[in-house]
């Protein structure tokens, strides 16, 4: 069994708490788990620098790590490397596609309508639901959708 893997399928159970269809480690935050089971060292890093989950995401791994009977543990925030959305599977971003969110794509250049799959796309507000995301419509079938922003 891989070392710690028991502490990667509890951290496996966090949704986002903006997407909630994908969870913390599959997003790409939870970066490394370090440290005896006795005493954890865990590594995240925010997907957005100006993303206000952050603080969150600490809170929500602390509280799992609680329920779960884990009482030494630390957790350290790091911005180097910089999240990118490469971190993403291709199934995590097919389960954002799913959710009507756009996966974020390098240098944010072409952003694909997850409703049609079209690349006619307009963006209509710098945010969306979420100040983590971007707000479009579609050229081609004119449903609103989504943007998850990259760093
Ligand atoms: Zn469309």
């Amino acid at each position: 069994m891989e070392p710690h893997g028991k502490i990667w399928k509890l951290l496996g159970e966090i949704p986002d708490p903006e997407i909630p269809a994908i969870n913390l480690v599959e997003l790409g935050v939870v970066r490394k788990i370090e440290g005896e089971e006795s005493n954890l060292e865990i590594t995240i890093t925010p997907t957005y620098t100006g993303c206000p989950a952050k603080q969150l995401f600490n809170d929500l791994i602390k509280e799992k790590l609680e329920e779960n009977g884990y009482k030494n543990f630390s957790i350290t925030s790091t911005l180097y490397p910089a999240w990118t959305t490469d971190w993403l599977s291709e199934e995590t971003k097919q389960k954002l596609m799913d959710e009507g969110i756009s996966p974020p794509v390098a240098g944010d250049r072409v952003i694909t309508c997850p409703h049609c799959g079209s690349t006619d796309t307009k963006m209509v507000s710098r945010f969306g639901t979420t100040p983590c995301q971007s707000f479009h419509t579609c050229n081609s079938c004119s449903e609103p959708f989504n943007y998850f922003k990259c760093h």
